[in-house]
């Protein structure tokens, strides 16, 4: 006899109503292969009369979140709101109460995960979030069982299809950013309004829940450099091009030799053979490096109403699974063998910086003298051929070094009367750890 299980649900948007079809379409694998079945017995929206993409077939609506908490026909809580605030509420309620909670929001974890995840241990109840990154790759699992024996030495990821989208297109056929954007928007790969998205912080949300799970202590948002996408211009895209290199929205996270973790999410030249750099539109990936399993890649849907679904399913199952028994993990396991972040300024990268100068003789001299004298090494310096009268491009490839050096050095060089406009300062990732 397979058990019932009662969930509440909040949020029938894109990804709850992505929930209803596939408890429906999946419920006699789900009864053969776990041994249960799920019955949706109140969901929670803002407007309880706008018409759904799903049929409800009678489920009870609420305009209440917390409702869901104090049914007591609720055994596991499911949140599909988006927002931070009242996911806050209704998670901390959940806990609370001593029930699972199950959820696809990025935010609210990477904002909040230190607190809710200290609430889940005091009452004996577990967070499940295989959704919140990276869509329907199961990378929350691998980090948290698979890889449970491994130190990480880097996880490297591409963590947000919008962007990624964008950046292929103006890397594959020519396109500005502008143009690029208004393309993802037209097939449905950006929202309304897409900040949150080409801006970077969706890609950090889901890189400060990935490095907090592995190095074992919650990071904070301040501590994560964060940059986006939205001033790259066609010319760096092409650029990058003719130096054998693709720029990516990458996540980069990493044990610094001290033990601190570096977390930074910023359009990054990565070499073109690299595996990452065949991971084109909509897709996400993620590179594991540990130090007992090596090298491990995962590619897949990162958003999407099925792919997510798909991530809440499995989620469910678990914490079904885990009823009526103190869970053996919150979701989190807290240790003290990392615990510090590394400032951003004192994490080393290699650098591509773009300038636009005057063409004359000299001017290559005064830019290295400033690199020079703050102790940056160039490796390479490459002037492309262009036509125009006026500024020419100028890029010059750095090796590694502190990035608040190069920054400062940067700085610098924008104030000399040769450099005629902002220079443009990229993360060059060629992945050695
Ligand atoms: P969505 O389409 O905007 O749906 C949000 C749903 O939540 C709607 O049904 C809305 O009700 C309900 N809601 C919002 N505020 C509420 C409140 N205060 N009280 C009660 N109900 C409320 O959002 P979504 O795209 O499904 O995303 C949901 C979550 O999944 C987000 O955290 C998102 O980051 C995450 N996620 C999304 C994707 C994706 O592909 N979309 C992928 C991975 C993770 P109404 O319908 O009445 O307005």
């Amino acid at each position: 006899m397979s058990r019932k299980i009662g969930i509440g649900l909040a949020g029938l948007g894109h990804v709850g109503a992505g929930v209803v079809k596939h408890l429906r379409s999946a419920a006699s694998v789900l009864e053969r292969r776990a041994g249960m079945s799920f019955e949706i017995v109140r969901a929670a929206v803002r407007d309880p009369r706008k018409p759904r993409a799903v049929p409800l077939d009678g489920i009870p609506l609420t305009s209440r979140p917390l409702d869901l908490v104090e049914d007591s026909r609720v055994e596991i809580v499911v949140e599909l709101m988006g927002g931070i605030a009242e996911p806050l509420r209704l998670a901390r309620a959940t806990l609370q109460a001593g029930k699972p909670l199950v959820t696809a929001n990025k935010a609210l974890l990477a904002t909040h995960g230190a607190e809710l995840f200290a609430l889940a241990a005091q009452h004996g109840a577990a967070i499940y979030y295989e959704a919140a990154v990276a869509g329907g790759i199961p990378i929350i699992q691998a980090v948290k069982e698979a890889f449970v024996a491994n130190r990480f030495l880097s996880i490297h990821g591409i963590l947000n299809g919008t962007s990624n989208y964008i950046l292929t297109r103006m890397d594959e056929a020519g396109l500005g950013y502008a143009e690029a954007l208004e393309e993802a928007r037209a097939l449905g790969y950006a929202e309304a309004d897409p900040s949150l998205d080409v801006n970077g912080w969706d890609a950090a949300h889901k890189a400060i829940i990935l490095a907090s799970l592995a190095y074992g202590f919650w990071i904070a948002p301040q501590d994560v450099r964060v940059r986006g996408i939205e001033n790259l211009e066609r010319e760096d895209t092409r650029f990058a091009a003719e130096l054998g290199c693709q720029i990516k929205l990458l996540a980069a996270i990493k044990a610094a030799q001290s033990g601190a973790i570096e977390v930074r999410v910023a359009p990054t030249l990565i070499p073109r053979s690299h595996v990452l750099a065949s991971v084109h539109g909509v897709f996400n990936a993620v590179r594991v490096r540990g130090d007992v399993v090596g090298e491990a890649l995962f590619v897949g849907q990162g958003a999407g109403q099925d792919a997510t679904s798909s991530s809440v399913l499995a989620d469910l199952v678990e914490a079904a699974r885990a009823l009526g028994r103190p869970p053996a993990c919150t979701g989190f396991a807290p240790h003290e063998l990392y615990g510090r972040s590394l400032p951003a300024a004192d994490a080393i990268s290699q650098f591509y910086m773009r300038l636009s100068v005057e063409d004359r003789p000299g001017v290559l001299a005064q830019i290295a003298g400033v690199l020079g004298e703050a102790g940056i090494g160039i490796s390479a310096v490459i002037q492309p051929d262009t036509p125009s009268q006026g500024p020419v491009p100028l890029i010059l490839m750095i090796h590694d070094a502190r990035t608040g050096a190069v920054e400062a050095a940067c700085a610098r060089i924008a104030q000399l009367a040769c450099v005629r406009s902002q220079p443009v300062l990229l993360h060059v990732e060629r992945f050695s750890s």
